[in-house]
């Protein structure tokens, strides 16, 4: 079994002492958006706290109005506001925690029509174009931070966090694509990394040696015009002097055309360019991006590349995983898979961030812990997400479950998705729930399809459906032909899909199907592989870490497609509108750079010998193909419902046996956890 004696020592930050390597990033929830927004982030952090995290840094609050980061979002100003940030820090230090505020101006990113940056350049992601600060507004600004942390201090903060990555305000006065300025702030290196260590002494000033004073620096720009890494060697260690006690990393834009966060980036990858900062200073440094389990953060204090680890998604996953990694236990941490699905995905599109493996991550007030009233004896039918969240949510709360899964091993659709190129991640979904099914003591009962006539014997008080979907098969002539495939089994293995392949159907599963015969999963997975696809110069030696700027936009296509693939939809909108707001863009830019032919507006009129014969603007069409690949979505699976039903017995559906469409793991996992909870 693994150990983490580093991740599990003792550090001292500045006057504190932290009580082991593994802190909460900042993530910014939306909580504050519903009622209660208080008692909700106060649960929600002492949940955190309790489970042992060694720190955690809030979610970035602005010092100034127009620095949020959008209309109404998160600003800390003025005294009026402590007592809602106190509730937070006592509901932290109450569970035994420490919390550090960041303060986090959004620069031109600030979607709101007054933002500022150093120059009045717009950002590719902004609609609004920045008023250019005047020397009388950065010297009102870097107040403003220094006017904040004494605020956060005064409110219970055990600190705060500078935040000068991802591309916001401190970020683009330090870099020369975004600084134009010919005074004391702009020209030089020494010029533009100013207006940070002007915002560090203050803040240092102000609140005097004993709160944290934690500096987020990018360690890797990932946009023309950013820092090399030599500067930002040099630019930590003037951070280190200006007063910080410890310097955090980022990594990238929030406009590079590299990700830095989804699943397709390789754990860990980004571990040269934040050990470049470490190298530089003797304060500790603390990783971030893709550590998602404590053997990847104790590898890399073990290596050497930073102190301690900073990690804000997984801590959304597990509130636990600091205490399941001391107690040994780190195989029942229920492990962030980078979808970004319920997390930044929901925070990108107004709504407030939950986890697609945690359902009650921000909710922690509407699903307590604890045991059922009454126990009750459990049926569970289908080993897929939403079955195998139900009997644990359930066993959790104290019923005897029996969970029975037809096929020979659990997972249904998630032993799909797993094969995908990018989605190597759902493996540690299914060994979670295996582990924790095990540990709970549920009776699972593989290769059984269980009868109606056995459920309705009385053995149970209650029966749960989690019997999935079954793919649609659209009425096409030819359909029968043996060129047609379906996407399981592609997905599974079972059908070698030739070098010309049609796919009908453009929604998850048709560009899962696309990435599967396109993708390369080495890119995902191998840290060099990633770099030479996305045009990252794993040296980071030019200017914002970029090998080739000119191939990075288009990515690199320095790879023959293994085949030919067209992917159709009949709706004539483009292709991928559904796909997640932060990792649709990536899953396109890489079947785009694999020749992916996109085909909206299709009526598909038969499939025979010559291949796919449709139409589009009513022209007909025959494209020669090897496979058809039907991904037409799919329909409920109830037919053990509907023989329940006949005997008069009520079941409960769950997941895709409920509502076929639009289904994901997203959905399956809440309603099972919500279920469970009201058992
Ligand atoms: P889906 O998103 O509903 O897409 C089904 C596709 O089939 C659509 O493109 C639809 O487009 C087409 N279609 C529907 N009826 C058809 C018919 N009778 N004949 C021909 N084409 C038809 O379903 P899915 O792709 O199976 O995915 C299921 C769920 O899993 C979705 O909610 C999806 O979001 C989720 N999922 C998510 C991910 C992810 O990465 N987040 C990955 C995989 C799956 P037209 O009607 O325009 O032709
Ligand atoms: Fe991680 Fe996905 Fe949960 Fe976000 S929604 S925290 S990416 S598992």
């Amino acid at each position: 079994m693994p150990t983490f004696d580093r991740l599990l020592t003792p550090l001292a930050v500045g006057q504190a002492v932290l009580p082991n390597r593994m802190v909460m990033g900042a993530m910014h929830t939306r909580l504050e958006t519903l009622d209660r927004p208080h008692e909700r982030l106060a649960a929600f952090y002492a949940a955190r706290a309790a489970g042992e995290i060694g720190l955690i840094l809030s979610g970035g609050f602005s010092p100034n109005a127009e620095g949020v980061m959008e209309p109404g979002g998160p600003l800390f100003d003025r005294a009026g506001q402590l007592d809602e940030h106190r509730a937070v820090t006592r509901a932290v230090h109450a569970a035994g925690g420490k919390i550090v505020l960041q303060i986090l101006h959004a620069g031109r990113y600030a979607k709101v029509p007054e933002c500022v940056a150093p120059s009045a350049i717009k950002a590719r992601i902004n609609a609004w174009t920045p008023r250019a600060l005047s020397l009388d507004d950065i010297r009102r600004t870097i107040a403003d931070f220094a006017h904040t942390a004494a605020l956060a201090v005064e409110a219970g903060y055990d600190g705060v966090e500078i935040m000068g990555s991802e591309g916001y305000l401190i970020n683009e006065f330090a870099a020369a694509a975004t600084n134009h300025r010919d005074d004391e702030y702009g020209g030089s290196f020494e010029a533009r990394i100013r207006f940070a260590l002007d915002i560090v002494r203050a803040v240092r000033e102000r609140l005097g040696d004993a709160p944290m004073l934690i500096y987020r620096i990018s360690s890797i720009d990932l946009v023309e015009g950013g820092l090399s890494g030599a500067e930002i060697a040099t630019f930590a260690q003037r951070v280190e002097a200006a007063g910080a006690d410890l310097i955090n990393t980022g990594v990238g834009w929030h406009e590079s055309a590299v990700p830095t966060i989804a699943a397709s980036v390789p754990r860990a990858a980004w571990r040269e360019a934040i050990r470049n900062v470490k190298q530089a200073v003797g304060i500790p440094v603390m990783a971030s991006n893709r550590i998602n389990m404590p053997e990847v953060a104790e590898e890399l204090i073990a290596s050497g590349v930073a102190d301690l680890v900073s990690m804000a998604r997984p801590l959304l996953a597990d509130p636990e995983f600091a205490k399941k990694t001391r107690l040994g236990l780190a195989d029942e941490i229920n492990t962030c898979i980078g979808c970004n699905q319920a997390c930044l995905d929901r925070i990108f599109t107004e709504r407030t961030a939950t986890c697609l493996v945690n359902p009650r991550a921000g909710r922690e007030i509407e699903f307590p812990a604890g045991r059922a009233r009454v126990a009750k004896r459990v049926a569970v039918v289908g080993g897929g997400a939403a079955g195998m969240a139900f009997a644990v949510n359930a066993a959790e709360r104290g019923h005897a479950v029996t969970l029975y899964e037809a096929a020979a091993r659990l997972g249904g659709q998630l032993n799909l998705a797993k094969a995908v190129p990018g989605k190597a991640e759902f493996n540690e979904m299914l060994r979670y729930f295996a582990v924790r099914l095990a540990k709970l003591g549920v009776d699972v009962r593989l290769g059984e399809a269980v009868s109606a006539a056995s459920l309705a014997s009385g053995a149970y008080d209650e029966i749960v459906l989690a019997t999935g979907v079954t793919p649609r098969v659209p009425e096409i002539a030819g359909i029968d032909h043996p060129k047609v495939v379906s996407y399981a089994d592609v997905l599974s293995g079972k059908v070698e899909v030739g070098a010309r392949v049609a796919i009908i159907g453009a929604g998850g599963i048709g560009f899962d199907v696309a990435e599967f015969l396109l993708g390369d999963a080495r890119e995902s997975l191998d840290a060099d592989a990633f770099f030479r696809a996305w045009g990252v110069d794993a040296a980071n030696a030019g200017a914002g870490g970029l090998a080739n700027v000119a191939n990075v936009a288009n990515a690199v296509n320095d790879t023959t497609p293994r085949r030919s693939v067209h992917l159709f939809q009949r709706k004539a909108e483009p292709l991928g509108k559904g796909l997640g707001k932060s990792t649709g863009w990536i899953l396109k830019a890489r079947l785009r750079r694999a020749n992916l032919m996109m085909i909206s507006g299709a009526t598909y009129d038969a499939i025979d010998d010559q291949g796919l014969h449709y139409r589009v603007d009513g022209a007909p069409q025959v494209l020669a193909v090897d496979h058809v690949v039907l991904c037409a979505g799919q329909l409920a699976n109830r037919a053990l419902h509907d023989e329940l039903a006949a005997r008069g017995i009520h079941a409960k559906l769950i997941g895709g046996a409920d509502v076929a469409a639009e289904l994901d793991a997203l959905r399956a996992i809440d309603q099972a956890t919500r279920l469970a909870v009201a058992l």
